[in-house]
């Protein structure tokens, strides 16, 4: 592997006054919960094990630090939460964030990046976006039927012809008639 595709380097830009830069960088997201081959948690989503993510953003200087406006994109899988079957989806999430020289002291709701040596390591901000707007439940479509409770039959392909039980409470007077 080389450099880390999403280190940039903005000691040049930084120096330019009223320079602003259009940075698109790629690269493989180191996701906490990868994808593995025994499969993924109903109700989970994760960017697949390998699939990359891009950062396509502009970078503005300002005193002491820059600000970073862009798009984090990168694909996502899961399972559906009620026919279990997979889905997947691509992200593509608004983020604007700052780095900056030394951690401010400010409020705390705020979060600062920090810039290290005039470089600005955009794989934090592209996972922190990330595992922030994965579906954490996700539906194959908005109308998914989910599986039949008696015969587990994936009900967005048919009826399955199962009748509905009848209510337990009236089993007895059943057997009294
Ligand atoms: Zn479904
Ligand atoms: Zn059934």
């Amino acid at each position: 592997m080389g450099a880390d595709p999403f280190v940039v380097h903005v000691a040049r830009l930084r120096r330019s006054p009223g320079r602003v830069a259009h940075e698109v960088r790629r690269g493989e997201v180191a996701q906490a919960g990868p994808l593995d081959e025994a499969g993924i948690d109903p109700g989970r989503s994760v960017v697949p094990a390998g699939a990359e993510a891009e950062a396509d953003v502009m970078l503005v200087p300002f005193a002491g630090g820059i600000d970073v406006d862009g798009t984090v994109s990168a694909p996502w899988v899961g399972i559906c939460r009620r026919c279990a079957e997979p889905v997947s989806g691509e992200l593509r999430i608004r983020v604007h964030e700052r780095y900056a020289d030394a951690p401010l002291a400010g409020p705390s709701d705020e979060e600062i990046y920090p810039i290290d040596d005039d470089d600005i390591d955009l794989g934090p901000l592209v996972r922190d976006a990330i595992v922030l707007e994965l579906p954490m439940a996700p539906l194959c479509r908005p109308d998914c039927a989910g599986l039949c409770p008696q015969c587990g039959a994936n009900l967005n392909e048919g009826a399955c012809g199962c009748v509905a039980p009848r209510d337990p409470r009236w089993a007895n007077l059943d057997v009294l008639r």
